[in-house]
């Protein structure tokens, strides 16, 4: 998505560890109208398919599921880092490596809000080795429902978690996909659509 890769050019900064920082405009100080256009692109990307529901991680994915979800006029369910003390006991429950904070997460989803009647668009803010949205799947399988698809702003193609889902037949749409970045010119350059 050209309006996508040209904020990245514009907004975005490349830290150290292949991490790309747009907390400018997507996942800390969020550029709504922005975000919007984003959400608007992934309705397009699966208006075939009959979704009923939004599922992403918190708390970077929130902001654009929700800006999604009123396209989709669907819920967003965001799943729980830990089973905090007003948690549902009756969870799904995964856990989930977090690849900005390197450590292991224990994430969970409330059984009163996923069930074998959801067609869920999975959503996330970034994808890398794909561990989250790996958790996320499962979490889905879990309940019973059927992944629809998967929506994801920024794939950083190169780390391959994006490439991993396709061959595994997840129906992935990523909106822009970093082919590589070099964070000491802080240059980035996209895949080319086939
Ligand atoms: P994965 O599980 O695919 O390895 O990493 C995806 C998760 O890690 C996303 O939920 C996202 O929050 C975080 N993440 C991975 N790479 C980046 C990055 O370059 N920048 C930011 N801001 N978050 C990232």
């Amino acid at each position: 998505m050209k309006l996508l890769e040209e904020k990245i050019l514009k907004d975005g900064v490349i830290k150290s560890g292949n991490v790309l920082k747009v907390d400018s405009f997507l996942n800390h100080q969020i550029d709504v109208p922005f975000v919007a256009e984003l959400g608007k692109e992934l309705q397009r990307q699966f208006a075939d398919r009959p979704i009923n529901k939004i599922l992403t991680i918190e708390a970077s994915g929130i902001g654009i599921a929700c800006v999604a979800a009123m396209y989709f006029q669907v819920p967003v369910v965001f799943a729980k880092k830990s089973s905090g003390s007003n948690m549902d006991k009756d969870v799904y429950f995964t856990q989930i490596y977090s690849y900005t904070h390197s450590k292991m997460n224990d994430v969970v989803v409330s059984k009163r809000f996923l069930s074998k009647n959801d067609h869920v668009l999975i959503i996330d803010d970034f994808l890398a080795n794909g561990c989250a949205l790996e958790g996320l799947i499962d979490i889905v399988r879990q309940s019973g429902g059927t992944v629809e698809g998967v929506g994801v702003a920024v794939e950083k193609g190169f780390q391959g978690g994006g490439d991993k889902l396709r061959a595994a037949g997840v129906n992935l749409h990523s909106l822009a996909i970093i082919e590589s970045m070099d964070a000491k010119t802080n240059s980035v350059v996209f895949r080319t659509e086939e």
